[in-house]
């Protein structure tokens, strides 16, 4: 491995140099043309065989190594987020209203760094690496769907991923066997009640007493339909209806989420929605029409996959911590990948030692620490390198 960690240590500033490249250039999810194309023509440089408009705007890259073997894929997404960047980074976004809030420039850079150090290793190599550059992670319906639909898992015996982490320490790798993320679904509520004067409610069917009562019975969802070792969140981000004061609201929407770990927990939660919304407008004579739209699924990694990144991480250089992480509740549509093959996605630690306060992803000050660069590409390109080796 020694090789390989050389050759990135000697283009780690290539690799930063790229990450902020793509920060300053940020594009919005299934507006990533250009990065697409920076992308395409880093590979092409190399002289990989690449596929571009892959399910979108995604790029897949493939190196032949010198040696028969398995193949090996990886995964980086690509897109940005419409944030107004508050960072005061010198290579802050130049695209106003749109900004890299979530390290996607960074698991790109490495995904790129790799290529570029795997190619010059090329004897070593034992089958062939499939780079997946995933357009669109952050908006519904995902890159990874459609990517895997127009055949960039074909041949694929197993795929390794990893997101940054801002607020976890740089030098530490976070691993999980089984559901990591959770599915995320949504859904709007319209109950359509009957509107008229505030001084004779007798005569309507008052739509935000009804959403009052909705709010409240979609909480015991949770508590007292889920098996409580089970997790599960129902939330309501939004319940509007604008009325003036002497005035019943006519119709009332309530928009939320919902997140689960387990498939069946997560059937069973919009079959009850469904069955709240029907019955607590029935009883108030009102019309309540749900639309749930189903997300990501849950992010199950695989055990023997996931151990196997966690033993030889510890013997990374730069990684300090290999710890389990917890489950984690926002989704991430690198989920579709490991229902197709097998394989695992892991943090990599990027918080900073030296910054004043770390702030969350999607956050206009959001920052990583650029050494998580290096660390993520080493432990990803362990992880391909000794699998080849151990499964040609
Ligand atoms: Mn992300």
């Amino acid at each position: 491995m020694d090789k390989l960690y050389e050759g990135l240590d000697e283009i780690c500033e290539e690799i930063v140099e790229i990450r902020r490249y793509l920060h300053q250039n940020p594009e919005l999810s299934f507006q990533e043309e250009n990065t697409a194309k920076y992308i395409a023509e880093y590979h092409e440089k190399l002289g990989h065989e690449v596929k571009t408009k892959v399910g979108g705007n995604g790029v897949v890259a493939y190196l032949k190594g010198d040696k028969p073997g398995p193949t090996v894929a990886m995964r980086a997404d690509f897109d940005a987020l419409p944030i107004k960047e508050e960072t005061d980074l010198p290579f802050r976004s130049q695209n106003e209203g749109v900004m890299h809030a979530c390290g996607h420039d960074g698991h790109t850079a490495t995904l790129l760094g790799l290529a570029k150090v795997l190619n010059r290793m090329k004897e070593d190599v034992q089958g062939t690496v499939v780079f997946i550059h995933q357009h669109a992670e952050e908006v519904i319906p995902g890159g990874a769907k459609s990517m895997i639909e127009a055949g960039c898992l074909d041949g694929v015996d197993v795929i390794f991923g990893t997101h940054l982490q801002a607020q976890v320490p740089v030098g530490e790798v976070n691993y999980r066997v089984g559901p990591l993320q959770a599915s995320a679904d949504f859904f709007d509520i319209k109950i359509q009640g009957k509107g008229g004067h505030g001084a004779y409610p007798h005569q309507t069917k008052d739509s935000i007493v009804i959403g009052s009562q909705l709010v409240n019975n979609l909480q015991q969802i949770v508590s007292r339909k889920v098996d409580p070792l089970e997790s599960a969140v129902v939330s309501i981000g939004s319940f509007e209806a604008i009325n003036a004061n002497n005035v019943i609201a006519d119709t009332a929407v309530l928009k939320g989420t919902v997140r689960t770990f387990n498939e069946e927990v997560r059937d069973s939660i919009e079959e009850e929605i469904g069955k709240v919304v029907q019955n607590t407008c029935q009883l108030s004579g009102a019309e309540g029409e749900l639309n749930y739209r189903r997300g990501y699924p849950s992010l199950v990694t695989h055990k023997d996959e996931t151990e196997f990144v966690a033993e030889l991480a510890k013997d990374v250089p730069g990684v300090d911590v290999v710890a389990e992480s917890p489950q984690v509740m926002g989704g991430e549509d690198y989920s579709y990948y490991l229902q197709h093959v097998k394989g695992t996605f892991f943090f990599t630690g990027a918080e900073s030692p030296d910054a004043e306060e770390s702030y969350p992803h999607h956050h206009p000050k959001f920052d990583i620490d650029e050494k998580a660069l290096l660390v993520a590409a080493k432990v990803l390109g362990a992880a391909t390198l000794k699998y080849m080796e151990e499964n040609k």
